[in-house]
């Protein structure tokens, strides 16, 4: 059995609770390493169910949100609920709750009816 084979075909749920219930064993300090790498982590948790490894891969962040995407989700708003969210700077302000990233846009801009920018 596979740890695919393990989530898969999980009718009851046991599976996952069995998963669960081998990772609730490791402690925080050993899945931060470095004492246990993690292949060894793998094995002794799931080796019977014969852990497959992938290769790793690079990890680097990055956030799709922009100044557009923002104007976008505002178009459905009308004037006057974009009016209320307008700050006492006459600003519109939206911040990405995923980058930080923050934008301020003339409330005459966004919302509905307005030319878009
Ligand atoms: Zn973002």
């Amino acid at each position: 059995m596979t740890v695919d084979d393990l989530l898969a075909d999980d009718e009851e749920g046991e599976n996952w609770n069995r998963a669960n219930i081998l990772l609730d064993s490791v402690e925080q300090l050993e899945l931060i390493g470095p004492t246990v790498p993690p292949n060894d982590l793998l094995v002794r948790l799931f080796h019977e169910e014969r852990p497959r490894v992938f290769d790793t891969q690079p990890v680097t962040f990055g956030c799709t949100c922009s100044e557009d995407r923002v104007r976008q989700s505002l178009s459905i708003y009308s004037a006057r609920d974009i009016e209320k969210m307008t700050t006492d700077k006459g600003l519109v302000t939206a911040d990405c709750q995923f980058c930080g990233a923050h934008y301020e846009m003339d409330p005459k801009s966004v919302g509905q009816g307005s030319d878009g920018g």
